[in-house]
């Protein structure tokens, strides 16, 4: 009898886990409806302001997948490399909390929503205390200059290895786009200096800026964001390599930024639709996260007026609502 209970609670359970999981199939089926429904051109236009952006072909379009066991599943153009963009906040607030802790970031930086454009300087006046969101321009810069280091280049090594660790692959620097937007960043430096002049800024202005810079130059594949962002849904162990990152920690606490800055001014409606953590980047990335379940990332470079792909948002969702990845919704 103990055995035929044992038996039945195991059946139980593994029914319960079962339906707690979405199956691959179902996921390729949904991929494959969101990428029939917005292939063809859905407004917006590339970034212009950093002149790169500009040329890159409006109508690349890609949906990559990561799942916690390490599966990618991938649709479109999801091989072709792109800007990161403001997608690599994240990965500097993950270095510098990993570096720093959790409370040093809430206290130098800010964690609090700003509710405005991603290059806001309006938001550093409004804020009495100069704390400013990671996730946002002034922000990220201030979390760019507070990863410690001796130098520039050992903070990039840094950078690069947490990058690398986090995509499971080392990333190329766009050397073009890099240069394009060095050439044009005037107004992210007087952003920085003003974070400076309220003693809200860590390491060498000019240093900073330029690494933030670079790191906005790393060139990543749809695949590569799915797997970056996967780790983060995977309690900060690569889905990929198995290697951890970050401490499992602080997953949540970068996950809360993304779901109140992740797209800007834009966020509030993001999250009134799909209830998940999400960021955008000017390439036209944008990658969400389902804590424990998976990743999604898309890649469309026409953008709307706050920045963010008009495309990736519509596919992913379309995905949230047809996989039930809304956090908010009772399971
Ligand atoms: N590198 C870009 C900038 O600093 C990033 C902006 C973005 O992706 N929203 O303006």
């Amino acid at each position: 009898m103990k055995k035929i209970n044992g038996v039945i609670i195991l059946l139980l359970l593994s029914v319960v886990t079962f339906a707690q999981q979405i199956s691959e199939k179902r996921i390729r089926e949904v991929m494959k409806e969101a990428y029939n429904k917005y292939k063809a051109p859905q407004g917006g236009a590339n970034a212009n302001y950093i002149p790169y952006l500009a040329d890159v072909n409006s109508n690349l379009y890609g949906i990559a997948v990561c799942l916690p066991n390490g599966k990618v599943l991938e649709l479109g153009d999801t091989k072709y490399e792109f800007g990161i963009e403001s997608i690599s906040k994240v990965f500097v607030l993950a270095l510098a909390m990993q570096e720093r802790g959790q409370k040093a970031i809430e206290d130098s930086i800010g964690v609090n929503a700003t509710g405005m454009p991603f290059n806001s300087v309006l938001a550093i006046e409004l804020e009495p205390a100069r704390a400013v969101n990671p996730l946002v321009n002034a922000g990220a810069m201030a979390t760019n200059s507070f990863v410690p280091a001796a130098s520039g280049a050992e903070k990039w090594t840094k950078i690069d290895n947490i990058f690398a660790k986090f995509a499971g692959r080392r990333l190329p620097v766009i050397e073009k786009l890099y240069a394009s937007e060095t050439a044009t960043n005037q107004h992210n430096r007087a952003i920085a200096w003003l974070l400076y002049s309220y003693g809200r800024f860590y390491d060498n202005v000019d240093v900073s800026v330029d690494l933030y810079t670079k790191a906005c130059s790393y060139g990543t594949t749809a695949r590569d964001l799915a797997v970056m962002a996967g780790t983060l849904a995977n309690r900060g162990v690569n889905p990929l390599t198995r290697e951890k990152v970050i401490n499992s920690e602080y997953c949540p606490k970068i996950l809360a930024t993304m779901l109140t800055e992740g797209l800007y001014d834009e966020t509030g409606d993001w999250i009134y639709h799909t209830g998940i953590p999400g960021k955008s980047g000017v390439g036209g990335g944008v990658i969400a996260v389902s804590p424990g379940k998976m990743a999604i990332a898309v890649f469309s470079p026409p953008l709307d007026k706050s920045g963010n792909s008009i495309k990736a948002m519509y596919t992913i969702k379309y995905m949230v609502d047809k996989l039930g990845l809304n956090l908010l919704e009772a399971k």
